[in-house]
């Protein structure tokens, strides 16, 4: 009998060590997620230096106010107030947003390359004495190594997401630990009643979805890589709930902000409908946001414990 109890004991052990062992696991391969993920030749520019041909870009024309973000990691590389006409094919600023891109001067007299001084991302090459404006410079950048969002997004300027995927404590929860993430605040959105309350909202008659308002630093986090990490947290195939939480309330949903939040939600959703997935993730543009009670905000760090009704699955 002694024995009997001593190896079911050894054997609750070696359990307990897998399921930590995985979870660390998971933990990490989250973090794998820290770039963008990049197509066959926006590869052949960003890793492999390579140049796209001139006037086939999407940026070279565009006049539009906001900020272009490395396409790789999604750091805010150039504000439209530095992009200037060049004709030379590509787009083209004098200007940089302060400590975002680095020159590599080639020994050979080849024209200084750029990158991206977060992620190394090839961007384009740097000219001097141009005379084209006062600065004097003329940043030359492929714009497939590129992605423009329509916000003014410099330094110390930060992005919204706002994001459905069941009970938002368990949301939150998740993307609050993502680095490059400042804030995760607990809500309801995409309903048709103003200043709704947890009760109302409960009733699934409001129309509103448990949701999470993140801001985050373009600087270290794209937009990319928390809809991602959102996909993967929650089961975006299950309609109208997650998990034992049933109801229109805990539908899974991108309430985009932009066009290009819009693109980019689809393109995750096209690629994970690709790999077999049946996505349920609705996608809407962003409403009103309405603040959940104090008590849900932060809801299992105060507590500390693990959320219930998610957990990290890799997906992409
Ligand atoms: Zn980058």
């Amino acid at each position: 009998m002694k024995s009997m109890r001593l190896m079911m004991k050894a054997l609750y052990t070696i359990t307990f060590i897998i399921i930590l062992a995985t979870m660390t696991n998971k933990i990490s391969g989250q973090e794998d997620n820290r770039y963008n993920l990049l197509n066959e030749f926006e590869t052949y520019v960003i890793e492999k230096k390579g140049t796209e041909r001139a006037w086939t870009g999407n940026y070279t024309n565009l006049k539009d106010d906001g900020t272009y973000l490395c396409k790789k990691c999604g750091q805010a590389l150039f504000s439209s107030d530095d992009k200037f006409d060049s004709h030379y094919g590509w787009p083209s600023f004098d200007d940089e947003i302060p400590g975002s891109v680095k020159s590599v001067p080639d020994a050979d007299g080849l024209p200084t390359e750029i990158v991206s001084s977060n992620c190394g991302a090839h961007l384009g090459h740097v000219f001097e004495g141009e005379r084209f404006t006062a600065r004097n410079l003329r940043y030359c950048v492929n714009s497939v190594s590129i992605d423009f969002v329509p916000e003014d997004l410099g330094k110390g300027r930060y992005g919204t997401a706002i994001l459905a995927g069941g009970c938002f404590w368990g949301v939150e929860y998740y993307l609050q630990k993502m680095k490059g993430v400042k804030s995760v605040v607990s809500g309801y959105t995409g309903g048709h009643v103003k200043n709704p309350s947890y009760k109302e909202v409960c009733t699934g008659r409001t129309g509103h979805a448990e949701a999470v308002k993140v801001v985050y630093d373009p600087q270290k986090v794209s937009y990319e890589a928390i809809v991602r990490t959102f996909l993967e947290i929650h089961d975006p195939t299950q309609v109208n709930r997650q998990g034992p939480d049933i109801g229109d309330q805990y539908r899974s949903g991108i309430f985009f902000m932009n066009d290009y939040q819009r693109d980019m939600a689809q393109k995750l959703i096209n690629i994970l409908k690709g790999k077999g997935y049946d996505i349920a993730t609705e996608l809407t543009k962003a409403g009103e946001f309405y603040e959940a009670e104090k008590y849900h905000q932060d809801y299992y760090f105060e507590k500390g414990t693990l959320p219930y009704c998610h957990s990290y699955v890799k997906r992409f």
